[in-house]
């Protein structure tokens, strides 16, 4: 078992020393952030954000998507944003984008919906992204700027996310690079 062994050797080498810490955790958490971003097993949240247990509340999935409102019922992201924003009250919201991102890349290049038709049904609901990638022929990295927005403007779409910008919460635009490590936070 790959990730055992992994465990093993976290167990090993680093659990003893944060016996302490750990314990306190039992209380609760209350994490600054809610960080949205990919599956993407290249993107590693914590160690990016020099972030440690109870301080990043995480939802990742293929493309950092959340649905817009009118489609959220009982979609599991969005029911994690409802309880980040309203139970843990976070501070900061970060949709973090990184290139060469396979799902914006399958969404503009297209799917087989016979081979693969969870996907295809799942990426339907970035559409309205593809159809703005062609109508102004945005290169794959353009378009995965445009993504980040559209699921900025999706986060928006929430009365609940509405009330807490207007008392305080932040939300951001990360660009992730893969291949330098390097962040972009897009501008407004
Ligand atoms: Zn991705």
């Amino acid at each position: 078992m790959y990730a055992y062994k992994g465990y093993e050797k976290y167990k090993n080498e680093k659990l003893s020393d944060k016996a302490s810490e750990l314990a306190k955790l039992k209380d609760g958490q209350s994490p600054n952030t809610l960080f949205i971003t990919c599956s993407d097993s290249r993107i590693c949240p914590n160690e990016m954000t020099s972030t440690k247990e109870g301080e990043l509340f995480v939802i990742r999935n293929a493309g950092n998507s959340i649905p817009h409102e009118r489609s959220s019922q009982g979609n599991a992201d969005a029911a994690t944003l409802e309880y980040a924003v309203k139970v843990l009250g976070v501070k900061e919201i970060v949709v973090c984008g990184h290139s060469h991102c396979g799902a914006v890349n399958a969404l503009l290049g297209g799917v087989d919906a016979t081979e693969l038709p969870v996907i295809a049904s799942y990426l339907q609901h970035l559409n309205e992204l593809k159809s703005l990638s062609l109508e102004k022929k945005l290169s794959p990295a353009e378009s995965i700027n445009e993504n980040v927005r559209f699921q900025i403007a999706n986060i928006k779409s929430y009365d609940f996310v509405q009330k807490a910008v207007d008392n305080g919460l932040k939300i951001y635009g990360w660009l992730y690079h893969i291949e330098n490590g390097d962040v972009e936070v897009l501008e407004d």
